[in-house]
């Protein structure tokens, strides 16, 4: 397993981290000067983030700031109600897979939707089956022109309690189920990207690792787990602060070969992003020596 303790060279930011902070936004740019004079070598930004600096701009930045990317947020959302629905839902993944590769981005972060409506409030129906049918018809769809353009495709499997309304892969066995349907012969162009705030808690994890191997396991996201935690989205903890044993869940993934970034993730609408920005990325770089 690689020592984090020295330096934080396989560091890298989800720029949700820090994209809030007391209530303003702080803009891509900044985020993107801030890791680089820290030393921090890669980032994985939201296309919100990127659409508000300009595609061209922020890939621009990257390169002159010697930044590359650890994965890009994100892509999914597969399951529809109409027809019109789905032509959205594959018109907006196109355009997320072009971004990522103008980016270059190792891999297209999936989060593959639930019950369609259920994120704005609304469900349109309570056939999970269905929309899980459908998500595995959207991969497949998306894979064909990701394969193409060389960009492999990440799906993230979210902890049950986003089932509803967010991803309706809750598990890694079920992301793998869909990995080794649609792509059999292993060939880098689907896996899983692997947050340690979904699955921790899953008894077959170490399990599921080994069947990932490192063909499957495309990126490696960190935060910790708060007991009690107070919101179902906004309150994940910083690594050491919580329940998670970070270490030991990669010290799996690296026994199987994973040698990427470990990405922290963390939204925290009570805590972190209550704090200055640059306090957030030096606790960020301290805690991924000491507790990841
Ligand atoms: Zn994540």
């Amino acid at each position: 397993m690689r020592d984090f303790s020295c330096d934080h060279h396989w560091l890298s930011i989800n720029t949700a981290t820090v994209r809030q902070q007391r209530g303003v936004d702080w803009p891509l740019p900044q985020i993107l000067e801030a890791c680089a004079r820290r030393g921090i070598r890669a980032v994985a930004p939201w296309r919100d983030q990127v659409a508000a600096a300009g595609l061209q701009a922020t890939s621009r930045r990257l390169r002159d700031l010697g930044l590359v990317l650890s994965g890009y947020c994100r892509g999914g959302m597969f399951p529809y109600k109409h027809a019109a629905g789905q032509a959205a839902a594959r018109g907006d993944n196109q355009r997320a897979l072009d971004e990522a590769c103008e980016l270059g981005a190792p891999c297209l972060v999936l989060v593959v939707g639930g019950l369609p409506g259920a994120l704005a409030g609304q469900a349109a129906h309570k056939d999970l089956a269905r929309a899980r049918q459908q998500v595995v018809e959207g991969i497949a769809e998306l894979l064909q022109a990701a394969r193409e353009r060389r960009m492999p495709l990440a799906i993230e499997p979210l902890h049950p309690m986003y089932a509803a309304d967010r991803a309706c892969i809750n598990t890694l066995a079920q992301a793998l189920d869909v990995c080794d349907a649609l792509d059999p012969g292993r060939t880098g162009a689907l896996g899983v990207a692997l947050d340690v705030y979904h699955v921790w808690w899953d008894p077959l994890l170490q399990q599921q690792i080994a069947r990932a191997g490192a063909a499957r396991l495309l990126a490696f996201h960190v935060c910790d787990w708060l007991t009690p935690t107070t919101d179902l989205l906004n309150d994940r903890g910083m690594m050491g602060d919580g329940v998670i044993d970070i270490p030991r869940i990669r010290g799996w993934i690296e026994a199987q070969g994973y040698a990427g970034f470990s990405e922290v993730e963390i939204f925290s609408t009570g805590h972190w992003w209550q704090r200055e920005g640059g306090e957030v990325l030096d606790t960020c770089i301290q805690r991924h020596r000491s507790c990841v």
